[in-house]
Order: structure tokens, then C-alpha cells, then sequence
């Protein structure tokens, strides 16, 4: 790039960068994620870097936030409240690590690691341990006095436990639950719904009326002194102690931390489990310790030298959607999926997302031709949550769902109550097709090397027709197969010969009965033991089990009443498919003697003699609840070798740890 096309660049960024600020500062609206922002500040920055001539006085890059809105009272701040500067992955924190060390003159240094809240930055003044008022950051040196609204957030306490004069510095921010609710009401009221916690956090602060910020539910962690009276503090832990004694809330999981390794444990540790935290965090913020050193190291214009924040890989991005595809599930549900420009969220590229139903695309107003926000939130399957109708240019064009099966051509119908559209034909290649996907899958039958490529070959060679076909394919036919050697054929007979052992409830959930998921099958399995008493069962008595709904038992029966159902189970049956029940018994499973009784469980770590999923359903079987991360809740944590962060955290909170001999002594029946 040259002189002239870098000024011209550069000219694009300030023009789109305050344009953004505008909506994000001062409306609380964005219009691009984040992580799009992101990239035009990170272009910015290197293109005043490599023509630092061109550079304007008032660049974005030098700038916090945003002036206040007029209508409140403004508020200067005897210390500044600063931005913090960015590290986006591993390299550039050991960067950072290395400016620390280089700054200090100290090989090691003992950082503070914390999580990044994702909220709105405010600042607390009390006098004498009296909350006399509060603001928000502004632009960095004038912010807006929000003193009132504050006083509805209960975390703040209006006195303090010791009569100390301070500024505290914190985050305020809305619980994803409270989030959702208040979407949820606003979608209801037809009004416009708010982006995301951050958003919604931020506008609920800068209402006039203290009265509806009281029912947003706010809360706030602090995590910083600007200035205070009557403590002695050397370092930012020591602060934070401090804060927590006087009676304000700081958050929980920070950790003081030795290393760049440590460091990057507990990035990896919260990356992965930011999506069970009960509030948004978009990073983790790393702050050097001794306030010493902080003191020494300073400030940019804009950020301390002394910390920075790592941003987490993006999990929500812009993108151009293509085109809407329809596919049809095993219970025949029609659902649209978007097909996308390809974009890189959370690690991986995705092509596809989720749009649910047509009401969604509908409500949302989606387009074929629109830049749409796709989200990716933990495993889940990404989504489209939302247009950025700014960016229509009118070729876009409305979508309508089929009338027809895609696959079948049957019309498609809308059941009461359903938002989906169904296709009903029983015949449906696609559905039997996705049944059987179903029958063969892990958590049902379990039939290794039957994947869903050989389910759509076997089907489409007319070999298979429904799930009982499975237990009568034929050697020869299968060897004629394209890609089938003799030794894949083997295992895939043999693979589908074991899986006639498996336990009732297998079978149940393999069936794919509308309603019944895993767990409800476990249950049935465990109740009436055997396919046939599970057949004859009436609504009465499947309800009378805790879990079963009116729904799932009308579902059950139902099901059972289709001779062709029935006719499906006896040739499994002639087939050999166990029709009974394995597992624990269910006086067992309840007796109150069990060990695992009412115990909340965590598995972690390798083991040598259970495989996991077996060892959870087993624990289950006797009364545990198995789940996957180690909180105050948890009664047991099972950890077998290399077992790593979730041991540290169960030794923290004191959970009763157990290693794998223990737990084969609490298997076993007493003597
Ligand atoms: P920032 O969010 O990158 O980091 C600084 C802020 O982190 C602090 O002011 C504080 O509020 C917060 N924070 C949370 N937990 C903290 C902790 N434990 N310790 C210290 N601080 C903590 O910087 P910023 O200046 O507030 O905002 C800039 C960012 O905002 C951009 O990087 C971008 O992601 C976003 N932004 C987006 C748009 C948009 O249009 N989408 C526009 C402007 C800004």
C-alpha cells in the first residue's frame, strides 16, 4: 500500500470507527460485532505505525469511550479511567510479558489474572464507608453521574464495614438469565430487543428513571482502587482482599499466577468453560501485581502499561447468507438451514447455521443476500441471530419455506401448536433415512462403523428399509458394496451382532419415540424392565413415573398402539435383540445405603477400568447426578490419572476427592 492509499484508508477507519463508537458508546446499538471492530482498530493501529506522519491528532487509537450523553450530570475524574490494551493470542502475551519484564528490570513477575467482564466500567466514591456516588468511565476523564441508578444495583452496598474514604473501580453487568427475560419481555411488548448483556447492561445504567433500572437486576464485581484513605496496599491482590473485607463484591475465580504457563492454564480453563459462567466475560484480563512495579511501568494515553486484556477467539461474527437449504429430520420437522460465506468463529470455519423454523426467519426478518450475526455458543450448533438491516442494499430477497417434502414431495403440514412444519408421510425416505442414523448412534445401539454414509448407501441399495433389516443383511450383498472390503464387512456384522446384547433402554432411545430422550428411555428401562410390559403400559402408569409427563406418556402409547411398531419390535426380537433391562435395579438404584445416593458427581482425569460414559450411566443408576464441572454443589469429584484444573478446584472448595480404587471399593456390593 502506498502514502496515498494508506491516508485514504486511514481516513475510511477514523470516519467508520467514530460512526461505531457513536453506536456503541452513546446508543448502546452496535452494528458490527466486536470482533469486526476489532480488526478495524487493529488495521489502524498498524497502518499509524507504518506512517506515523499521517497520524491524526484525534485518532480513535489514543481515545477511551465516548463524551457523555448531555442529559446527564458530568462528572470528572481525578484519575482517569482508562481502556486496557489487547493480546489475542499466546505470541503476543509472551510480548507483553517480555515488555513487563524488560520494564521492571525483574525476571519474574507475579501477574493477576481475571476474568474479563463483559459490561459497562463505573466508578464508586464512598466517604467514611458512605456510597456518596458513582459514574460511568465517559470518554476517560468525564463521565455521567449515575449515582441513583447505582443505588438500585443490591451488590453495592450503601455502607461499608469499615469507615474507609476510596474510588473503587468495577465492572456493572447483567446476568445472562436476567438478559434473557428482558428480551424475552421486550420481544413481547414489541419492543426493540437489546444485542447482548453488554449492551443491555450499559442502557439500563443510562435510563433516566431510576425505578426501571431497579427492575433490570444489575449486579457488579469491583475490581480496582483508583485511590483510597486509611488502607495499606502493596500489591493488587492485597486490594482485593481489602475490597472483599470492606463488604464490596469482587469476582471469585481470580488467581494470582507465577508464569506465562500459568497464565495460558487459565485462559484454556475459562475458554472453555465461559459458557456455564451465569455472566457474559469476553477475555480475561492480566494485571501485574505489586503496585510497585505498576507504578514503575505507567500509562500509555490510553491503558495502563501494567495490564492487558486477552479477547477470547470470536464466537459471534458478520457474514453474507447465500442461501436457505431445507432438511428433514427422522421425526419428519422440516428445518431451515442457512447456508453462509464461510466465516472463522471460535477456531473453525463455518458454512452452515441453524435457523429453527420458519416463524424465526420470519421474526427475525431474515433475507437471502443479508450480512446476518452467527453465533457459536459452547458446542452448540452455530446460529443467525441477527440481521444488520444497515447493511441492506435491496437486492435481498424475502424467503418462504417449501409446501412440499424436499425429499418425498408429500405436502407439508403444520401441526397445532408446532412451529415446525412436518412432513407426514410415514414412507419418507429422509425420515427412515434419519431414523436410522439415530437407531445406530452412540448413545442408542452403538453400531461402530455404521455411520451415516453407510446408512444412505445401504438404504439407497435398497438393503435396508427399516432399523429390524440391520440384523438381516447378508455377507455377499454387503461385499458387492462400493467400498466394502471383506475386513469392513466383518466388523460391521460383528459390530451390529453385539449390539443385540444391549441393555432395554438403548433399544428405547434407538426406537427415536417422539419425546423420549436418553435419560427418559434409562427410566423407562429401569421401570418396566422388559419390551413388554413397556408396551402394554398405560398413560396411568407411565405418568405415575417422576419425569414422565402427560405428553410423553400420550407420545409412548401411541407409538406402541402401530401394528407396524409392533411388528418392527418382534422381528427384532426373532432377530435376537435383547428386549430387557441390565442395568441396576431400581430399589437399588434408589436403596439409601448407596454410596452415590443423592450425590452430585464430577468424572475428570483417565481411567483405566470404567469407560466414562458406562461409569456415568452406572453412578446414575445409583441415584448420582453426573455432571461436568466441579462448583460449591459438588459432592464427589472422581479423578483418574492426569486429572488437571478440575482437581485443583475441587481441592480449593474442599470436595471429597476419590481416585480410582476407591471407587471400585464403593462399586462393589459390601461383603
Ligand atoms: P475493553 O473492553 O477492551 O477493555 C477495558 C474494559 O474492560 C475496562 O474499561 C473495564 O470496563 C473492563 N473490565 C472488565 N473486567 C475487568 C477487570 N477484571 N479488570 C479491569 N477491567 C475490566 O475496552 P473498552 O475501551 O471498554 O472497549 C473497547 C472494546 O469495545 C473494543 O475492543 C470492542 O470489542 C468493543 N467495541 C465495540 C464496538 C462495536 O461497534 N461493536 C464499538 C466500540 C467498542
Amino acid at each position: 500500500m502506498n502514502k496515498e492509499q494508506a491516508q485514504k484508508r486511514m481516513e475510511e477507519l477514523y470516519a467508520q470507527i467514530e460512526e461505531h463508537n457513536y453506536q456503541y458508546y452513546v446508543l448502546d446499538r452496535p452494528i458490527v460485532t466486536d470482533q469486526e471492530y476489532d480488526h478495524m482498530m487493529q488495521d489502524l493501529i498498524r497502518l499509524e505505525a507504518e506512517h506515523p506522519d499521517l497520524k491524526a491528532p484525534h485518532s480513535p487509537t489514543e481515545r477511551v469511550g465516548a463524551e457523555p450523553l448531555p442529559h446527564f450530570q458530568k462528572v470528572t475524574h481525578d484519575i482517569p479511567m482508562l481502556s486496557l490494551g489487547n493480546v489475542f493470542d499466546e505470541s503476543e502475551l509472551r510480548d507483553f510479558d517480555r515488555r513487563v519484564r524488560q520494564g521492571i528490570g525483574q525476571e519474574n513477575i507475579e501477574y493477576v489474572a481475571e476474568l474479563k467482564i463483559d459490561g459497562l466500567a463505573v466508578s464508586l466514591r464512598y466517604e467514611d464507608g458512605q456510597f456518596v456516588s458513582g459514574a460511568t468511565r465517559g470518554d476517560g476523564t468525564t463521565g455521567e453521574d449515575i449515582t441513583q441508578n447505582l443505588k438500585t444495583i443490591r451488590a453495592i452496598p450503601l455502607k461499608l464495614r469499615e469507615p474507609v474514604t476510596l474510588e473503587v473501580r468495577g465492572e456493572a453487568y447483567m446476568p445472562k438469565h436476567e438478559f434473557e427475560k428482558l428480551n424475552q419481555r421486550r420481544e413481547e411488548k414489541g419492543e426493540e430487543l437489546f444485542a447482548n448483556p453488554r449492551n443491555s447492561a450499559a442502557g439500563s445504567l443510562r435510563q433516566l428513571d431510576p425505578k426501571i433500572v431497579a427492575q433490570r437486576h444489575l449486579s457488579i464485581f469491583l475490581y480496582g482502587i483508583a485511590q483510597v484513605q486509611g488502607l495499606d496496599i502493596h500489591s493488587h491482590s492485597e486490594g482485593l482482599e481489602a475490597l472483599e473485607r470492606i463488604g464490596l463484591k469482587t469476582n471469585p475465580e481470580t488467581k494470582v499466577c507465577h508464569s506465562v504457563d500459568e497464565l495460558l492454564d487459565y485462559i484454556q480453563y475459562w475458554t472453555d468453560r465461559r459458557a456455564e459462567l451465569p455472566y457474559e466475560i469476553d477475555g480475561i484480563v492480566i494485571k501485574v501485581n505489586h503496585i510497585q512495579y505498576q507504578e514503575q511501568l505507567g500509562f500509555t494515553a490510553k491503558s495502563p502499561r501494567w495490564a492487558t486484556a486477552y479477547k477470547f477467539p470470536a464466537e459471534e461474527s458478520v457474514t453474507i447468507l447465500k442461501d436457505i437449504e431445507v432438511n428433514v429430520g427422522r421425526t419428519g420437522a422440516v428445518t431451515p438451514t442457512a447456508l453462509l460465506e464461510p466465516v472463522s468463529l471460535a477456531g473453525t470455519t463455518v458454512k452452515r447455521a441453524s435457523l429453527h423454523n420458519e416463524d424465526l426467519i420470519r421474526e427475525k426478518d431474515i433475507r437471502i443476500g443479508d450480512h446476518v450475526v452467527v453465533k457459536k455458543a459452547g458446542d452448540i450448533i452455530p446460529e443467525v441471530v441477527a440481521v444488520v438491516e444497515e447493511r441492506r442494499d435491496g437486492t435481498e430477497k424475502e424467503y418462504h419455506m417449501p409446501t412440499h417434502c424436499p425429499e418425498c414431495h408429500a405436502e407439508l403440514v403444520r401441526i397445532e401448536e408446532e412451529v415446525a412444519l412436518r412432513c407426514i408421510n410415514p414412507k419418507c425416505p429422509a425420515q427412515i433415512k434419519e431414523g436410522m442414523i439415530h437407531y445406530v448412534s452412540r448413545n442408542a445401539m452403538n453400531i461402530d462403523g455404521l455411520g451415516e454414509r453407510v446408512i444412505i448407501q445401504l438404504y439407497d441399495q435398497g438393503l435396508i428399509r427399516e432399523v429390524a433389516d440391520l440384523y438381516y443383511l447378508d455377507r455377499d450383498e454387503l461385499l458387492q458394496l462400493e467400498r466394502m472390503g471383506e475386513k469392513s464387512v466383518d466388523n460391521l456384522l460383528h459390530a451390529i451382532e453385539q449390539s443385540k446384547e444391549n441393555s432395554l433402554e438403548k433399544l428405547i432411545f434407538g426406537l427415536g419415540i417422539r419425546l423420549v430422550g436418553a435419560k427418559a428411555a434409562r427410566l423407562l428401562a429401569a421401570q418396566f424392565e422388559t419390551m413388554d410390559r413397556l408396551m402394554d403400559a398405560t398413560e396411568e402408569e407411565l405418568e405415575a413415573i417422576n419425569e414422565v409427563g402427560p405428553k410423553m406418556a400420550e407420545s409412548i402409547v401411541t407409538y406402541f398402539d402401530n401394528p407396524e411398531v409392533c411388528a418392527l419390535v418382534e422381528r427384532l426380537s426373532v432377530a435376537g435383540v435383547n428386549m430387557a433391562y441390565k442395568g441396576p435395579k431400581l430399589q437399588e438404584a434408589e436403596a439409601v445405603d448407596s454410596p452415590f445416593a443423592g450425590q452430585t458427581v464430577v468424572i475428570t482425569g483417565t481411567l483405566e477400568h470404567f469407560k466414562r460414559n458406562e461409569l456415568k450411566e452406572q453412578l446414575q443408576g445409583l441415584g448420582a447426578k453426573v455432571t461436568g464441572s466441579v462448583s460449591k454443589n459438588t459432592d464427589m469429584l472422581i479423578a483418574g490419572e492426569n486429572a488437571g484444573s478440575k482437581l485443583d478446584k475441587a481441592n480449593d472448595l474442599n470436595v471429597r476427592v476419590i481416585d480410582e480404587n476407591e471407587l471400585i471399593n464403593l462399586l462393589s456390593p459390601p461383603e
